[in-house]
């Protein structure tokens, strides 16, 4: 299994300056999301499209699902790391691949912290939940700050939940970071969203959820940031929600502020990422009602991530 988890993705030789290269790690130790599914052998959706971004934009991509590799010098070989991921990748879960060590994990955070590149879409922030966690109990419907679990600490945000997919509508609060100058003030999008907190005090907000009007309990709150930027000891990290969807990774919206995040993190790019998380998003701290507190006959179902 460990072979078959392993497939690369492409590389390129143009002769030009050393392409970079991202480790893209789709376990699935909770909720196995569509858009990164292998079936007969071929790479995701998701996958595919790295893939090809990738070889137009100059950036190298290994594609795994097997959290095996996360040993020092593995993970000395890629410049950047790129989740899009769900659940404790210390264990089999869902997806039954090899999960990281605890060791690997720690090695993996401190590369992040000394230097390389974290990107991550959609449930890298459903992945490595402070513990207890159950959103059904509603551990999660508050803040642990520096008692977070050290991914969640690397990252600058952590899940709660998300409601029934519909458009809404993401600000643009930062229209000069790369890839958001085609973006315009303000977009929507047909997607399942995230409901998201434990923001770190130094993140650099980019893009802003709009929850006026939004269907579902998750969003009674205030807007609150979706995609950012922030610096991790030396580390670059970029996280957008977006990326539920297989026609999202194709949207040429999200294909640009990817992009964006992506030469970012890779060093490639300079960018402005002074905090700004209390400008940006100045109600970042409310919480959306607890499920008992809401529709309690709802509570115990158990949703899909
Ligand atoms: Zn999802």
């Amino acid at each position: 299994m460990a072979v078959l988890a392993w497939i690369f993705c492409g590389s390129l030789s143009l002769g030009a300056a050393e392409a970079k290269h991202i480790l893209f790690f789709t376990k699935s130790s909770g909720f196995e999301h569509s858009a990164i599914k292998r079936t007969n052998g071929e790479l995701s959706h998701a996958e595919k499209v790295l893939t090809e971004l990738g070889k137009k934009h100059s950036f190298e991509v290994t594609c795994t699902k097997d959290g095996g590799v996360f040993t020092p010098e593995n993970i000395a070989k890629y410049d950047a790391f790129f989740f899009y991921t769900t659940g404790d990748l210390t264990k089999p879960g869902t997806d039954k691949q090899p999960p990281m060590t605890a060791a690997g994990k720690a090695a993996f955070l401190q590369a992040i912290k000394n230097g390389k590149g974290f990107i991550g879409t959609h449930s890298a922030s459903d992945t490595f939940h402070t513990e207890p966690d159950s959103k059904e109990a509603g551990t999660r419907y508050q803040n642990y700050g520096d008692k977070s679990d050290p991914y969640v600490l690397m990252l600058g945000g952590e899940f709660i939940k998300h409601g029934p997919q519909q458009k809404a509508k993401m600000i643009v609060v930062d229209p000069k970071f790369p890839g958001c100058e085609e973006l315009g003030s303000d977009f929507e999008l047909m997607e399942e969203w995230y409901s998201l907190k434990e923001f770190a005090s130094n993140l650099h907000v980019i893009l802003v959820q709009d929850t006026a009007g939004m269907k579902g309990a998750e969003y009674k709150r205030g807007p609150y940031p979706a995609t950012w930027a922030r610096t991790y000891g030396k580390g670059r990290v970029f996280f957008t929600s977006m990326g539920h969807r297989e026609d999202v990774w194709t949207n040429p919206k999200f294909q640009s502020l990817l992009l964006g995040g992506i030469d970012w993190a890779l060093g490639n790019i300079k960018a402005d990422v002074t905090p700004n998380l209390e400008q940006a998003a100045p109600k970042h701290g409310d919480f959306p009602p607890k499920p008992d507190e809401n529709k309690p006959e709802k509570a115990k179902t158990k949703r899909k991530t």
